[in-house]
Parts: C-alpha cells; structure tokens; sequence
C-alpha cells in the first residue's frame, strides 16, 4: 500500500480542503488532480523561462525550446519509446486519435476496407472511425463483448482478416475497467501486417505502459488523467507512420518550404505541431510523469487494485446494486461502473455528492457499451493513488445511506 497521507499532502486541492472537508473524490476516469511539482513547474515556466518554443535566438526562447523539447523527452520515457522525435505533443488523447484517422486512416482507406474497434470504446475512439469509414467506403466493425464486459474475440472471426487496414482499441475501459489484451491482439496483428492503435487515455493512469513492449503502431493519452495540466495530450508513432502520414493541421513551425503552390514539411515531430507550442503545458505534463514514475506505477497499479477490490466485495453484498464487469479486481483497473435497481444514476450521484463524495453518472462517453448493457447511464467510481481505503469506506456508506432514501 501507498502511504496515502504523504501522497494526498502533495496535492493542495486534496489536502488544504480536507481541513475544511473531507474530500472523497473518486472522479479519477474523468480527470484527476494536480500534485504541487505540476504547479510548480508551470508557475516556473511562466515566471522565470517563458518564451517563444523553436522561434528565437535570444536567451529565454532558447531555454523555453530546450525545456519543451526536455518535456517531450520525459514523456516519452514514461511510455518506453526508443526515441522521443516519435512523440507529438497534442491537445489531448481525442486530438491524437482524429489524428490518426484523417491524417493516416482517411487518405489509405479505401471502399471495402476494414476498421475495427471494440464495443467498450469511448467515442473518442469510435467517432473519428466512423467519421473516417463513412468518409472512404470502409466499414467499421466491432469486436462485441462477453457478459463480463471482456472482448469476445470469437465474435471477430475475420479481425486479421484480408480487409482490416487497421485496429483501434482502448487498453482499458473508461467504463467497465476491463483490461483489453493489446499484447496479443498487437501480435497477431503484426503476423498480418496490420497496424494497431491503442487508446491508452485510461491505461497510463493504472500501470505502465511501454510503447516497446506492446509493439503497437500508434498510442494516444492526455495529460490531465494523470496529474497534468488540461489542454495537452501525447500520440506516439512508429517512424513509418510518422514519415507516412499527413499533418491534421497546417500552419506555422511545421513547415521546411513555403511556396506559393507548394509546401514541404518539416521533419517530425515538428511536423505535427503547427502554431505555437503549448510550452506550459508541455512542462507540466513532464512534471506529472516524472511525479508518477517516482512513485512507481506498478505501486500505484498494486494500490488502485486493493481500493477496486474492496469497493467490489462491498457492493456486491448490496443485492440491489448491479456492478457492471468483471466481478473481480484481478483483469480491471480501477473503475467500477454500478447501477442501483430501479434508482437513475444521477439520483445516486446527487446523493452521494450531499455525503462530500464525488462519482459520475452518465454515459461515459460510451452509448454502444451503454446499449449492451441494457441501461441508459450508469454510476462509476474511479480511483487513483491519493484514494485511501477510507475513502472507500464513505462511499460504501454513502452508497448504503443512498438506498435507504431512494429504494
Ligand atoms: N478514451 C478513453 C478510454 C477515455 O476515458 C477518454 C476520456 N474520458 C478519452 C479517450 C478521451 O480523452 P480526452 O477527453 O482527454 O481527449
């Protein structure tokens, strides 16, 4: 276990309003709050090295471009790419998967292609294939799932089939908490020569997760899940993918030649990032990484999984609480979607917020994973490593207090 009171003393929002309140956030799949050394390093950056990124020659935009280029370096690491050239800097895990699909997916595909994504994906990961497939001729398909929320490969039987150009799965449910087995969808689909993207905006808050290792083509995260700031996230590529493909945006700083009909681009990753960098939020994303890697993400997997497991045994002695997943912490993240028979999910929400304690309720962003289901939302509680076994705990009672009011 993580010592949590040392964690939680590192996040002002957590600890200076716990002697006002106690604050049972356990919003985490949404967002997540800040430690003191992101805000530090953003308030660093802006007091004492702001400047123009790759623009100028004088001292501050000199430091303000090796320190952006120190971020993607740090970011990078944290995911185990081999080099950091091979990650972009983007404005979240949405902005890096429409990416992929307009600059990579839409001018490949063509009519009677093959798109797959998963039933359990959040729209972030649904929407840009849609929009892609509609826009070719190709067809998107769908992996469906068993009762449990786990991907039912059996129902894919041409998934590294002849026609798929591409694979697009979340490594983890923002839902179900499933953990989606990309290793071996990435294997099988190498043996085919197909490229597979994972979303991973959910997964690098869990564990680790290394670029190396999975073997994957692209991988899309954003910074605020894990401790940085909003209004940046990451797409890491394989070099082929990154020669190959075109840049979404057009602008300023990406560019080798200008003509007046004719313009070559620069190498990436600058390639990538047309307009101004986002050098601030660059610095405060490392800053998160680097707070995380500290601590150790197997640590924080091993804390999470604890606080899943007992929010799991407690609410499946409520028999009118339905959880949503596997019914074990073992194969899941720390997500843990539930409805309570009878009671809509914004009741319970309301609810518990009265009790100080923070859920979602709603689609999630999911609507297909929704209709598999049966229900229209569902309540989630999501946890991270500032969460205590306490806070667990007022959950469960408030979740009791809940239905004794609404039931
Ligand atoms: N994929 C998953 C699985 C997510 O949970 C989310 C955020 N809820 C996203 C993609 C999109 O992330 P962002 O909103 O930061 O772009």
């Amino acid at each position: 276990m993580l010592d949590v009171e040392a964690i939680r003393s590192q996040f002002p929002l957590l600890s200076e309003a716990a002697g006002r309140r106690g604050v049972c956030y356990l919003d985490n799949a949404a967002t997540s709050h800040k430690p003191r050394a992101v805000l530090d390093a953003i308030d660093d950056c802006y007091r004492h090295h702001y400047g123009p990124v790759h623009r100028g020659l004088y001292t501050l935009a000199e430091q303000a471009t090796a320190r952006y280029e120190q971020a993607r370096a740090a970011v990078a690491r944290f995911i185990g790419a081999p080099s950091a050239d091979r990650l972009i800097f983007t404005r979240s895990a949405t902005e890096a998967i429409n990416a992929v699909s307009t600059g990579w997916a839409e001018p490949r595909l063509r009519p009677g292609d093959q798109v797959w994504v998963s039933r359990l994906e959040h729209h972030s990961n649904f929407l840009p294939w849609q929009r892609v497939c509609q826009r070719t001729g190709a067809q998107l398909r769908i992996i469906e799932l068993w009762p449990d929320g786990r991907l039912d490969f059996a129902s894919a039987a041409d998934l590294y089939g002849p026609r798929t150009r591409l694979i697009a799965l979340a490594q983890v449910s923002n839902v179900l908490g499933t953990i989606t087995p990309i290793r071996e969808v990435v294997t099988q689909a190498q043996a085919h020569g197909i490229p597979v993207l994972v979303d991973a905006a959910q997964s690098v808050a869990h564990g680790s997760v290394n670029v190396a290792e999975l073997g994957c083509d692209f991988l899309a995260f954003s910074a605020h899940k894990i401790g940085g700031p909003t209004g940046i996230g990451a797409l890491y590529a394989r070099t082929e993918h990154l020669d190959a493909m075109e840049p979404w945006l057009v602008g300023g700083g990406m560019v080798d030649e200008v003509g007046e009909s004719q313009t070559s681009w620069a190498q990436y990753p600058a390639k990538f990032e047309a307009g101004s960098p986002n050098l601030a939020g660059a610095i405060g994303f490392a800053a998160a990484v680097d707070f995380l890697a500290g601590i150790g993400m197997e640590r924080v997997r091993d804390h999470v999984q604890a606080l899943t497991q007992q929010a799991l045994r407690a609410l499946a002695a409520m028999p009118d609480v339905q959880v949503h997943g596997p019914a074990e912490a073992t194969g899941r993240a720390g997500i843990v979607a539930f409805n309570l028979r009878g009671v809509h999910p914004h009741d319970v929400a309301q609810l518990l917020a009265e009790r100080g304690v923070s859920i979602r309720a709603g689609h999630h962003c999911c609507q297909p994973l929704m209709r598999f289901l049966g229900v229209p939302a569902t309540a989630r509680a999501s946890f991270a490593l500032y969460n205590s076994p306490d806070d667990v705990d007022v959950f469960i009672e408030a979740i009791h207090w809940a239905r004794r009011v609404l039931v």
